[in-house]
């Protein structure tokens, strides 16, 4: 394979992060010169609002390893990673986030790791302390539930901040999914696989940008990336309540036979209608999802579009 120009690509996404820009790089800068490889830090500027943008210019004239890629508007974190994957020179790239919460410490161990061999270093969280109680149980409840659906198991607590080699970068060039459930794309990828583990601190500066909405489509959007199951689903429920009804019919007929006629219930009516129509719309609705991700691949457009590229 041909041998890229740098060692290391670490990719930053960047979305309003005006506070946090300088402090980065005065953090970043001085571990990376310490590995003695050569580098570059490809900034991705995910359509920030404040002046995240001029002030990544403005580290650039101190720092020459900075190149900045600046997207047209916000893609979202995964459309952000994906521009960096494509315009990374390295022979491995290291996605980080400028927040410090993924200790850049660590990058000397994933070197050390790569050199023994391995082709993805992983960066397990031991410690979510610094998360919210309500964060940590739904974080803990959607690996559960993922890893249950979906053939596919995602490595528990183990974020975007990683080690790939230049094959496995390569590999993941050739997703040509529009949504990019990364975690899911990672772990899709497989290769030989190293962990270190991390206490993950909290945000230096600035308020994280997942709200809990957000939060929740990315769930449902990792979920019906990488399984079928929730289409199935009602096929189980139609097969327990047709089972049911079955069972209800033979009962009340043998009843009718030995007791005769009485008037039927009308809550018991009202409640099996409105436990169907619940379970029909349920069911549609996991459909109408699938159905909506066929529609969002089918029109092929662009994951994200560079407004500019200042090397
Ligand atoms: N980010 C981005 N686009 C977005 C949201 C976030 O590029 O639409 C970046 C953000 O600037 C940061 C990283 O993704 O560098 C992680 O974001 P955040 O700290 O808000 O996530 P958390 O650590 O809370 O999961
Ligand atoms: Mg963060």
């Amino acid at each position: 394979m041909q041998k890229k120009v740098v060692d290391i690509s670490i990719v930053v996404p960047f979305y309003n992060e005006s506070e946090s820009v300088d402090t980065f790089f005065k953090t970043l800068i001085p571990i990376l010169k310490h590995i003695k490889l050569s580098f570059e830090i490809l900034c991705i500027n995910d359509g920030s609002k404040d002046n995240t943008l001029d002030l990544l210019v403005h580290n650039k004239k101190k720092y020459s390893q900075i190149k900045i890629i600046d997207l047209s508007r916000n893609f979202g974190k995964d459309a952000a990673l994906t521009a960096g994957i494509d315009f990374c020179d390295g022979n491995c790239l290291i996605p980080i986030d400028c927040d410090l919460q993924d200790s850049p410490d660590l990058i000397a161990d994933m070197i050390k790791k790569w050199k023994e061999g391995f082709e993805v270093v992983l960066a397990k969280r031991i410690d979510r302390s610094q998360d919210t109680i309500f964060k940590r149980i739904t974080a803990e409840w959607f690996y559960k539930v993922h890893n249950w659906l979906s053939d596919l198991k995602l490595p528990e607590n183990v974020g975007d901040f990683r080690l790939m080699d230049r094959k496995v970068v390569n590999a993941l060039k050739n997703f040509p999914e529009r949504k990019r459930f990364m975690k899911g794309l990672f772990a899709f990828a497989g290769f030989k696989t190293a962990v270190i583990e991390y206490k993950r601190p909290k945000r230096f500066k600035g308020v994280s940008k997942w709200s809990y909405v957000k939060l929740w489509n990315y769930a449902v959007d990792g979920i019906t990336s990488f399984s079928v199951f929730p289409l199935k689903l009602s096929i189980y429920f139609g097969l327990l309540i047709t089972f049911l009804s079955f069972c209800k019919g033979i009962w009340i007929f043998f009843r009718v036979l030995l007791c005769g006629i009485d008037v039927p219930g009308y809550a018991s009516q009202m409640i099996a209608m409105l436990f169907l129509g619940g379970v029909q719309l349920i069911s549609l609705g996991i459909i109408g999802e699938y159905v909506g991700r066929i529609y969002d691949e089918s029109k092929q457009r662009p994951i994200y579009i560079v407004r500019d590229v200042i090397k």
